[in-house]
């Protein structure tokens, strides 16, 4: 190699005089600056001294190496490491090829470190959210694939660190964005009736668990009413569980409509729910039980008076103007009963009495609790 010819080491292109200049760090701005050729010489003397070659790649190795940990890039750890490794150099005085090209090859770990510490971070935290991802109900096969790809060719890029872990912290981002929608939809799925797609009997007994508690800290008034489809056993035999089906998703729908309608006209918080069954349940908060009975028999009437069509596969009426009819029991959280006493079992117990009142009493009626 020629007196004045450069070698790439690393980074950086290093000139491999016979003694290069050392470079010497400038306070001002952190950046090296060259130091005049007199202040190489206890430098090149002490190579001498330790047997490296002289007019060699190897001088140009060691200053570039003693010159580089003075920049700022590099961490604590990445300098102490080039200092080691020229202490290395010094003691074995190796001055072979093969040893110049593993002093390179170490070189270029070191400066790479940073780089591959924080690729095997992010490669073990994408492995660990990856098995997560699998082990979800949520998992989504395409999105874990698709984050899969975006991390392979992040790291295969070879490109900036920090452009390469903002692709890949996006792509968990992504899918992090897809977990939590499908986490929403699930909450909702399980709060849902399937049949009749209102509130299930888990989200009425989330929904009067907080009613009651709001109804005690305010001192509010709550009503429930257990709504029951009146001989559905017989219903069903008539004309078939699919036709059943219906009957109780338009039960369900009238139910829902009504509350909707409360809301909208009135802010009223009715809230509907299949508890079971034929079952249905009404929670209504700040509406006390006479007005509960008469809002009870509003939806009682508008069931009796639904006409069912039934109709075959192919869309052609089979029979029509098929009634039924609903009973309902009303209850209202009682004010003046023990504590003990104010929670849901009792409430529904309550409700439960008054609806088997309203069977007893001949159905197709509301019939309200009373004590004793
Ligand atoms: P009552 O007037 O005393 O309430 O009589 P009932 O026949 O309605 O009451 P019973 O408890 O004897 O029967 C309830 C029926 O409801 C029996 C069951 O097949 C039917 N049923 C319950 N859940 C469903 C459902 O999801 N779909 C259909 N089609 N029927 C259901
Ligand atoms: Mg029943
Ligand atoms: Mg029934």
């Amino acid at each position: 190699m020629s007196r004045n010819g450069c070698i790439a080491v690393g980074r950086l292109p290093v000139r491999n005089q016979r003694c290069a200049p050392v470079m010497s760090k400038d306070n001002n701005h952190g950046k090296p600056a060259a130091m005049p050729a007199s202040c190489f010489e206890p430098v090149c003397n002490m190579l001498d001294r330790v047997g490296v070659p002289r007019d060699s790649k190897w001088r140009g190795l060691i200053l570039y190496m003693r010159s580089i940990k003075n920049y700022d890039f590099l961490d604590n750890e990445q300098k102490e490491q080039f200092q080691a490794l020229v202490m290395e150099i010094l003691r074995t005085r190796d001055f072979s090829d093969a040893k110049f090209h593993e002093v390179v090859k170490a070189n270029e770990r070191i400066l790479a470190a940073p780089w591959n510490r924080a690729l095997t971070r992010t490669l073990a935290e994408t492995a660990a959210l990856v098995q997560e991802f699998q082990d979800t109900l949520f998992r989504h096969k395409g999105g874990v694939q698709k984050l899969e790809n975006v991390t392979v060719s992040a790291v295969q890029s070879g490109g900036d660190v920090e452009q390469t872990l903002g692709a890949i912290r996006r792509g968990f981002q992504e899918m992090v964005a897809m977990i939590e929608e499908d986490a929403e939809k699930m909450v909702a799925l399980t709060l849902t009736d399937a049949l009749t797609a209102i509130p299930n009997r888990r989200a009425f007994d989330e929904h009067i668990g907080r009613n009651i508690a709001v109804a005690d800290q305010g001192q509010r008034q709550l009503s429930l009413f257990m709504l029951d489809i009146d001989h559905f056993k017989r219903f069903n035999d008539e004309h078939g569980h699919r036709i059943g089906d219906q009957a109780l998703v338009v039960v369900g729908s009238i139910l829902k409509g009504f509350a909707d309608e409360m809301k909208q006209l009135e802010d009223r918080e009715i809230f509907p729910a299949r508890y079971g069954g034929e079952e249905f349940a009404v929670t209504l908060l700040d509406v006390a039980k006479n007005e509960a009975e008469e809002l009870a028999d509003i939806i009682r009437r508008k069931i009796e008076r639904y006409n069912f069509v039934i109709r075959d596969p192919d869309g052609q009426i089979l029979a029509a103007g098929i009634k039924i009819n609903v009973s309902i029991g009303v209850a209202e959280l009682l004010t003046d009963c023990p504590a003990a006493a104010r929670d849901v079992a009792h409430l529904v117990d309550a409700a439960d009495k008054a609806l088997y009142l309203a069977k007893a009493s001949g159905r197709n009626q509301v019939r309200g609790y009373v004590k004793g």
